[in-house]
């Protein structure tokens, strides 16, 4: 079997920094995709609380003001900054293995279930409902700065993609056997299959031209007599 090594245009060292590849659709989605190779025991991106802090500003779910003071937080306390970066890789599976159950059209695990209620519940607590012109809106009460700020806003993408039908109709898990990343289809023949075309597309597309180029042809036996008229 051809052995391929994929090359995306993120998810690769750049200057000391993760560059991130952010082709999901939705902030939790690429929140899942930071494992890698999911499949094959997964290839780990988010191995430090300052890469969680690198794909937190790279994704948009921190602005990137916020990375010198968070930064120098998890210095002051990098124990509490492992706990961190432990807890965001635990709720990135939960919500991985929450798309799986909707891909695949099966009933949530109620553990999982439970524990995004959870979070949803504490990330409630800390905002209300305030009047704008022409409807609502959300007001964080805590303004705090806290080394764990970005996780409510991957919960609430994670909420608010597996609430809606529409868009829960358009996940994905691409269909690489090695790769396993979620996306959001918004072809509109809603039959992308890939989570990047030049990654694992391509990828397939080798194997395929390889598997062609050294099928087995059977041909039946040439009979002579079959010929003589
Ligand atoms: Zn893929």
């Amino acid at each position: 079997m051809i052995q391929q090594t994929a090359v995306r245009f993120g998810g690769r060292e750049v200057d000391g920094k993760f560059l991130f590849e952010l082709t999901g659709g939705a902030l939790a989605l690429d929140f899942v995709n930071t494992l890698d190779e999911r499949p094959g025991g997964g290839i780990e991106r988010l191995t430090t609380y300052e890469r969680f802090l690198e794909w937190s500003v790279q994704s948009g779910a921190l602005p990137k003001a916020a990375t010198e003071q968070l930064s120098r937080m998890a210095n002051r306390a990098p124990g509490s900054a492992r706990s961190i970066a432990k807890s965001a890789r635990e709720l990135r599976e939960i919500i991985f293995r929450l798309i799986r159950a909707s891909v695949q059209r099966t009933a949530p695990d109620d553990g999982d279930v439970d524990a995004l209620n959870v979070l949803v519940s504490k990330a409630d607590a800390k905002r209300r409902l305030v009047a704008v012109t022409g409807g609502l809106a959300w007001l964080e009460s805590e303004s705090k700065v806290s080394l764990d700020m970005a996780l409510p806003r991957v919960v609430q993408s994670a909420v608010d993609l597996l609430t809606d039908p529409a868009r829960r109709s358009r996940l994905r898990l691409c269909a690489a056997d090695s790769c396993d990343w979620a996306f959001v289809d918004v072809s509109r023949s809603g039959r992308r299959i890939w989570c990047d075309m030049s990654v694992c597309g391509n990828r397939a597309k080798a194997k395929r031209h390889y598997d062609r180029a050294h099928a087995t042809i059977d041909l039946p036996t040439f009979r002579g007599d079959i010929c003589e008229g």
